[in-house]
């Protein structure tokens, strides 16, 4: 599969806006502890000081998520399985009396690739309540994620008339070639 250029662009974005922070921060403790290391770890046992200059050189990964939050990938394919999941919102701030009031649904699909490799992956999480995206899912569909993205679009078949963007799920008419609300490419086949 050829992804479209501006989406292409948008993945290699997506991945300079974690990594260039990162190096920022690494940077910056890099020269403190260059300039200032021995005045703020002053000791003779240079395998503490060497340890503090590590515990310190981790912060900005810590910070940033780098690597954790790289680990995304493109991917494709077909439905294979639906779960629905409802479980109770835990990442809710508000802690509502009534226990419907905060459970939330998470889809997951199994997806079997081009390769023939079956992968599972996490589709959408929301509100229970709002029963959001239940039906949007069904086994035979294409579907395609973009690196970086929060939504995993259904391919339309011939009988769709509408396409949903893979960057921010807008929906489009099918006969658009570019999204309506944020401008890339909409991905219509596989
Ligand atoms: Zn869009």
């Amino acid at each position: 599969m050829i992804l479209q250029k501006d989406l292409q662009q948008y993945c290699r974005k997506r991945v300079l806006k974690r990594v260039i922070p990162c190096i920022i921060l690494i940077s910056i403790f890099a020269t403190i502890l260059a300039l200032w290391g021995n005045i703020i770890f002053s000791t003779d046992n240079k395998a503490f000081q060497a340890s503090c200059y590590i515990v310190v050189l981790l912060i900005p990964f810590i910070i940033t998520g780098v690597p954790h939050k790289l680990m995304d990938s493109t991917y494709y394919g077909t439905v294979k399985k639906v779960d629905i999941v409802t479980t109770t919102d835990n990442d809710s701030p508000v802690k509502p009396t009534r226990e419907h009031l905060y459970l939330k649904n998470t889809i997951y699909l199994s997806i079997e690739q081009p390769d023939g490799k079956l992968i599972y992956k996490k589709a959408y999480s929301g509100k229970a309540r709002l029963q959001q995206n239940i039906n949007t899912y069904n086994e035979g569909d294409s579907v395609f994620h973009l690196y970086g993205t929060n939504t995993v679009v259904v391919i339309p078949d011939s009988n769709d008339s509408t396409v949903h963007c893979a960057v921010c799920g807008s929906s489009n008419s099918i006969e658009n070639d570019k999204c309506r609300n944020c401008g890339h490419s909409l991905v219509k086949r596989i």
